[in-house]
């Protein structure tokens, strides 16, 4: 495996159990689903799938169980080109679950079990060195401990993106101050702002304001069909917004947000001295692609849709 990595990720490893239902069941509600299916996710993976399915030579660090899921999970790893050289199995945790419900109308709800993810710490930052020397993007998400992530993101020298999902409810502020980039969706948005919503792009552009004003370096917040939102705290009197790519057929938006970030580190790498704008327009692009596809890491696109001709 390269030494050279493009993207470095940090972060979890779950199954993901979806099952489909006509609604979404209420407190104390029983409903019939139509069926179930089992599928590769984690937001960690998820995303290091992504960037790598576009072409960045990408690393994983994560942590799975030594149960049959987490067997099955390291074999699908190894059939794509990812460096798993720092993939753990834990003995005394199961590999991660997540339980999701997905109604007719795209609406979810979503329970993640960590297993195996609460035991990345920051030892596992110490024990790959190396890769945080040699890689060029760390991407890292909060499905894991809020301490190791922290943690390597102030060991990592290069280009750091968090996406701050799921967003805790007591964020600690370093993790804000910290990366290069904070990533979120506008439910995590209005969290971290405390507002009821953040809807539209007034809204959006309000919020990523107020968390420059908390001390972040700059920050991306995506709006689903209306695109993202990007604002720095060196040029703070120019919020961009860049509109999403178009969709002809809304397939399932699942996985929409990993896709966004796969490829936001993956053209971050690769083309360095451009702006974020354009960073950002390519990402929309191969999140648009899987929100027009089924599955997550099913509907993550391959390297065609690198945008290779950014300028
Ligand atoms: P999350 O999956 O985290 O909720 P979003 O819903 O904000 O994230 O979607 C992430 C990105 O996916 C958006 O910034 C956009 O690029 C793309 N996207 C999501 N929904 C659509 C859509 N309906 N049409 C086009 N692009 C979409």
């Amino acid at each position: 495996m390269k030494d050279n990595i493009d993207v470095l990720v940090f972060g979890s490893s779950n199954i993901d159990y979806i099952t489909y239902v006509n609604e979404l069941p209420k407190p104390g509600e029983t409903v019939l689903a139509m069926h179930r299916e089992r599928c590769f996710g984690g937001k960690g993976a998820n995303q290091c799938v992504a960037a790598s399915k576009l072409g960045a030579n990408c690393a994983l660090i994560t942590k799975l169980g030594t149960d049959a899921l987490g067997e099955d999970y390291l074999e699908y790893l190894k059939t794509l080109e990812i460096n798993l050289d720092f993939v753990e199995r834990v003995e005394s945790m199961p590999t991660g679950l997540a339980e999701i419900i997905v109604s007719d109308n795209a609406e979810n709800t979503i329970i993640v079990l960590p297993g195996a993810n609460s035991m990345l710490r920051p030892k596992d930052v110490s024990r790959c060195k190396k890769l945080f020397k040699n890689a060029k993007v760390l991407m890292c998400q909060l499905e894991t401990e809020q301490k190791a992530v922290l943690f390597a993101l102030q060991q990592f020298k290069g280009i750091s993106i968090l996406n701050a999902s799921p967003m805790p409810k007591n964020i600690n502020v370093e993790l804000i101050t910290t990366p290069t980039i904070l990533c979120i969706n506008e439910m995590e948005a209005a969290q971290l702002t405390e507002r009821e919503q953040v809807n539209t792009l007034q809204d959006a552009k309000a919020a990523a304001n107020e968390i420059i004003d908390k001390g972040a370096k700059s920050v991306i917040i995506t709006m689903g069909a209306l695109g993202a939102v990007f604002l720095s705290s060196t040029e703070r009197d120019v919020c961009i917004h860049c509109p999403a790519a178009p969709v002809r057929f809304l397939a399932d938006t699942s996985g929409a947000g990993d896709a966004f970030l796969g490829s936001l580190a993956y053209h971050i790498a690769i083309f360095p001295n451009l702006h974020r704008e354009s960073h950002i327009s390519a990402a929309n692009i191969c999140a648009a692609y899987a929100v027009g596809h089924r599955g997550t890491q099913l509907s993550f696109p391959g390297p065609e849709y690198a945008q290779n001709d950014l300028c």
